[in-house]
């Protein structure tokens, strides 16, 4: 199968500069041996100068919590792809569900900013899912075929295949109610069909697909030893280096149980 797992530490809106470094510092010797996932960190704008900077020569990557779809221009308070790039900036998470609830995001918009990140040779961390009414309502799996195919509109098959997709349960998430393994991996089986409709067998076998939602060192190695599930998309667990170091761990041993 061969998908390198990713786990991604989402800081939302915590730490500041200093926090940040003091975080990565402690993170950088944790992670320090770990060869087969890529380890990811995304701090607030105004934190990821300093954070670059403590990461460089480490295995931490880091990426931005948002990206514009201009290039420049009256975008009041946005950021660019080139800023992201010139400030070392690898992935950018689009599409989180905070992003849709409080801030107007839009399948439209995501679109918008995953064809900016790609342009900008960014990698994308792609964010969809389900509420709890759409959940009880049986809707889940037409709420992610339309994440899927608007988010997804106009990318070829081979550059789907590059993608990492977060899925997240917005019923799972900050609320310490995880997905069970199990129904976790159903609705990623759903989500790699999907994408295999969309985008041919070898593309979709290709795609990362991370879970989101209350994902702890205590609950990783389950989720990340499912068959689709292919690291995590990390918000509480990622704000001490220890714990999102021992789910960084946790989470390799899933995939090499498989
Ligand atoms: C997230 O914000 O993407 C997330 C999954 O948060 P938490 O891990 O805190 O549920």
């Amino acid at each position: 199968m061969g998908r390198k797992v990713i786990v991604a530490g989402n800081w939302k809106m915590n730490k500041t500069a200093s926090e940040g470094v003091a975080l990565v510092e402690a993170l950088k010797p944790l992670v320090a041996d770990v060869t087969d996932a890529d380890v990811v960190v995304c701090p607030p704008f105004t934190t990821i100068g300093a954070v670059v900077e403590a990461a460089r020569n480490s295995n931490i990557k880091v990426g931005a919590q948002n990206i514009h779809w201009a290039e420049s221009g009256a975008f009041t308070g946005e950021i660019s792809a080139a800023m992201l790039k010139e400030a070392g900036v690898e992935y950018v998470i689009i599409g989180h569900s905070e992003r849709r609830q409080y801030f107007g995001e839009t399948d439209a918009t995501v679109n918008s900013r995953l064809q900016a990140a790609l342009k900008a040779g960014l990698k994308p961390i792609v964010c969809i899912g389900e509420t709890l009414a759409e959940r009880e309502a049986n809707r889940t799996e037409s709420v992610l075929g339309t994440q899927l195919r608007d988010g997804l509109k106009g990318i070829d098959a081979a550059t789907a295949a590059t993608l990492v997709l977060a899925y997240e349960p917005v019923w799972a998430i900050g609320t310490g109610k995880t997905a069970t393994p199990e129904m976790a991996q159903e609705t990623h089986a759903f989500i790699r069909a999907t994408l295999q409709a969309m985008f041919g067998t070898d593309a979709a076998a290709k795609v990362r697909i991370q879970y989101g939602g209350s994902m702890k060192p205590e609950n990783a190695e389950a989720l990340v030893g499912q068959q689709d599930i292919d690291g995590g998309l990390i918000g509480g667990a990622a704000l001490k280096a220890d714990s999102f170091a021992n789910l960084v761990h946790n989470a390799v041993k899933g995939a090499a149980a498989k």
